[in-house]
């Protein structure tokens, strides 16, 4: 793979050059560069590109992890440090996951250590749950052993120099057998290390045992599929024979069946010898989906948060040795090490949980999707409510090049050149759209009802707060005296997000954040019946940025008066609902309440066997659930999601309604949703209302396109923080002349704004500014990006954060 043209002609003199071959090094610790190391004469026939190594650093040469990106005959470097050692044997990032790596890197704006970092799971790395076998290696020539044998009298002694001596130079042999062979215990044998006679070395034994592939009951006789099913399996069933890259986004209402088109797709994939990787935004949210699949295949791993760290290394490993036919998981599994993958499967794909939000801030979308591209093996999106961006590429007939320009970062490396040339997306990227528009078995889309709550407060004038109208409630009765079940949907946890003061109106706010403090009540007061004002004495004010708790004030702190509560959180839905019906039984699901992943699971169990009639929740319940009983879904506020301050505010909302509302009517019993708004004649509440997602993504992207926003222009965020404001306008200032100066230097279409505060102005006690810079393409920003790093126009520190197609302006 390598050959010398990959090198630059940039020649030494040949006495200044050290002997090859040479190593490009990527450092696993975020450090900007990749460096060139030696290659010492010993590593050089067990040397490969992706394993992990040790190499020396900085100047008292600290040893850091790395990973070989590159092997190569020269360097432009004349003082070079040698490798010191192979850390795994095992090759940890194949060339196809490096190539990967290698456009995340340059196109998310990191450094390539750091993002194979974040491609390994740490497990892996510490090489944890691996057996270790204990290897014995002469530390003398035989000669000199021969000799300390002749001296030698005791008996056990002689025993084991005598085993030694059938160790032949270079090799090693297991510390066990030689103890059992020379008749001793392998203590005796570790003596001889002290004498320097022996070295013994532990070694890992990667004849790992199998990870438990999660099994649930055969399934029942897989549904035959509908028309709209034979017609899209149709025109994927090709795709994937072929072998191809192509992106087909799966747009199909609620309950449509695209979890059986992923099936049968993964299933043909299966049959022809290969491998699937499925998507989905968070395991521990959507059991129900998880079980489809483990139920299908034989070989599913699925990778989620709560698997033990040895548990996570062998399900890597085997997946790496082809033994797992289908891994399902979230965000992380779009890196599962799969030979011979056939198709990636991206579930849900609208959702904003697929965006990292550290570095590197990648979207597993969007990384499938390349993934898929340099595999040549077909992505499948799904969604009831596809993302703009999705949207658009289809709509727009090509790709929206998620391809970086080919540029180079200016690293250290000359080994490194070897990786730089990889395909980007074309404009070609053939993009489908395919189509359910009906639920399965004839099913009615669920009846979406309006309630204007101002009517409901000021027309019906009720006394006291009610954040269940008075319909919602009928309903709810009706609901639960026919049998059935219901789910209430608050976008918001807590119970009041404003603690103000009526006299002085001063409103209690954060101390280090610029965001207004959340009630919560504690969990003691939660019991049922537990009364208000117990709830207020034992509560306490939750900061959701910084996640700082402080105690409720008994009185306002500027004027002493009695301080109100206002604003909603489930924990109030949760108060009313008890109130309102008293034997009714619930449960409040938000991640208050869920803090483990088995918790959710109970409760999903609990609502299957109808002993549960009502799930109370924030976007948490909005996921993937199939009850046939659930005939009735409340909406508390349709608005809340509006009145954030992100230009994805009515696509987010629209895409919550729409995922709620098609949790009702999953059975053969008619599904009503009632969507409690303030603002009945805003366009997305009246989209939502009439479950048009086409007439709703083109009026969105009709206004995106007017004020130039995403998907149609694409968008690099640069985030700032300082503790010290003065600071950060300083350092603002610079980082956004920097980007200035590049953007004239280039002729660059690139447009920036800013620097300008953020939305949220102060996080922990951090002063936060932004920069945004757009451009029609992605290859112009990722050119800018390059440069601007080139020219030290921003370091990796902390304080300073590039997010390339952000999904969140917050
Ligand atoms: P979606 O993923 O679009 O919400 P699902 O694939 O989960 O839809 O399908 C909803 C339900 O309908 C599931 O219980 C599934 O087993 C069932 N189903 C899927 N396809 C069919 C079909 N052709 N006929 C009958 N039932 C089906
Ligand atoms: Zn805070």
């Amino acid at each position: 793979m390598i050959n010398s043209t990959l090198f630059p002609d940039v020649q030494l003199p040949a006495a200044e050059r050290a002997r090859g071959p040479f190593a490009a090094v990527a450092i696993e610790r975020s450090l900007d560069k990749i460096l060139d190391y030696e290659v010492p004469q010993g590593l050089i026939d067990s040397l490969r590109v992706g394993q992990r190594v040790r190499v020396p650093l900085g100047r008292n040469n600290r040893p850091e992890h790395g990973y070989i990106i590159a092997i190569g005959p020269t360097s432009d470097y004349p003082r070079i440090k040698p490798i010191l050692a192979i850390d795994d044997q095992r090759i940890l990032i194949p060339p196809k996951m490096m190539e990967l790596a290698c456009w995340m890197a340059r196109y998310y704006c990191t450094p390539l250590g750091s993002v194979i970092d974040s491609i390994l799971p740490s497990a892996v790395k510490k090489k944890i749950g691996l057996g270790w076998t204990h290897h014995v290696r002469l530390g003398k020539s035989p000669e000199e052993i021969q000799a300390i044998l002749e001296k030698t009298r005791a008996p056990k002694r002689r025993a084991i120099l005598a085993r030694l001596l059938q160790i032949k130079p270079g090799e090693s042999a297991e510390l066990i057998r030689i103890a059992s062979e020379a008749g001793t215990r392998a203590a005796t044998v570790r003596k001889l290390v002290k004498l320097g006679l022996i070295t013994i070395t532990a070694e890992p034994d990667f004849n790992l045992p199998p990870a438990y592939y999660p099994k649930c009951g055969p399934e029942e006789a897989p549904p035959k599929l509908n028309e709209d099913q034979v017609d899209v399996l149709n025109e994927l069933s090709p795709r994937i024979a072929g072998g191809e890259f192509s992106v087909n986004l799966l747009h199909g209402v609620t309950g449509s069946g695209k979890t059986e088109i992923y099936l049968r797709c993964i299933k043909q994939a299966v049959e022809m010898g290969r491998r699937a990787i499925v998507l989905v935004p968070e395991i521990a949210l959507t059991p129900q989906t998880v079980r489809r699949f483990t139920a299908r295949f034989d070989r599913v791993a699925v990778l989620h948060s709560g698997l033990p760290a040895s548990a996570r290394h062998r399900f890597w490993h085997q997946i790496s040795e082809g033994k797992a036919d289908v891994v399902v998981g979230a965000r992380s599994a779009v890196f599962a090490p799969m030979p011979n993958l056939g198709i990636i499967v991206v579930d849900e794909e609208h959702e904003g949980s697929y965006k990292q939000d550290l570095a590197p801030r990648y979207h597993a979308r969007d990384v499938a999707i390349k993934r898929g591209q340099l595999e040549s093996v077909p992505v499948l999106l799904g969604s009831a409510t596809p993302s703009l961006e999705s949207w658009w590429n289809v709509k727009k007939g090509s790709g929206f090049g998620v391809g970086g320009s080919g540029q180079e970062h200016g690293h250290a490396s000359t080994a490194a050149h070897a990786t730089q040339s990889q395909p980007t997306l074309s404009h070609a990227t053939p993009y489908h759209l395919l189509s359910l528009p009906n639920r399965v078995r004839n099913l009615a889309m669920p009846q979406i009802e309006l309630l204007d709550m101002k009517q409901e407060i000021f027309v019906n004038r009720r006394k006291g707060v009610h954040l269940i109208s008075r319909r919602l409630e009928h309903m709810l009765r009706v609901t639960f005296d026919a049998g059935q079940q219901a789910i209430l949907l608050l976008n918001r946890r807590g119970y009041s997000n404003f603690v103000y003061c009526p006299s002085c109106t001063h409103l209690v706010q954060c101390r280090f954040c610029d965001a207004t403090l959340t009630y919560h009540r504690s969990a003691t007061a939660k019991a049922r019946g537990g009364s208000f004002d117990e709830g207020l004495h034992t509560g306490q004010l939750h900061c959701h940025y910084c996640l700082g708790v402080n105690p409720l004030p008994p009185a306002c702190p500027d004027c002493g008066k009695k301080l109100s509560l206002f604003g909603l959180g489930t924990q109030r839905v949760e108060e009313e609902l008890a109130r309102k019906f008293p034997n009714v039984h619930y449960a409040r699901v938000d991640s208050d309440t869920m803090r483990n992943a088995g918790d959710y699971e109970k409760i999903l169990s609990r609502f299957a066997k109808g002993e549960i009639q009502v799930m109370l929740g924030t976007q948490m319940i909005a996921k993937g659930l199939d009850y046939p009983n659930v005939t009735l879904v409340g909406v508390i506020s349709g608005d809340t999601a509006l009145a954030l301050p992100d230009f994805r505010a009515a696509e987010r909302t629209f895409q919550l309604i729409t995922q709620v509302a098609g949790r009702a009517g999953r059975g053969d019993k008619p599904g009503r949703v009632i969507l409690q708004t303030f603002i009945p004649d805003d366009p997305t509440i009246a989209a939502a209302l009439r479950q048009d997602f086409v007439g709703f993504a083109s009026s969105e992207l009709k206004s995106r396109q007017e004020v130039g926003l995403p998907p149609i222009t694409r968008m690099v965020r640069i985030i700032l923080r300082d503790e010290d404001l003065a600071k950060l306008h300083e350092k603002s200032e610079k980082v956004a002349a920097a980007f200035a100066g590049q953007i004239d230097a280039e002729k660059s279409n690139v447009k920036l704004k800013g620097p300008m505060p953020c939305a949220i102005n102060r996080i922990a006690g951090y002063h936060r500014a932004q920069i945004l810079l757009f451009a029609p393409t992605a290859p112009p920003l990722q050119r800018l990006l390059a440069g601007v790093r080139a020219q030290k126009g921003i370091l990796s520190s902390d304080r300073i954060a590039v997010d390339v197609d952000p999904v969140s302006l917050l």
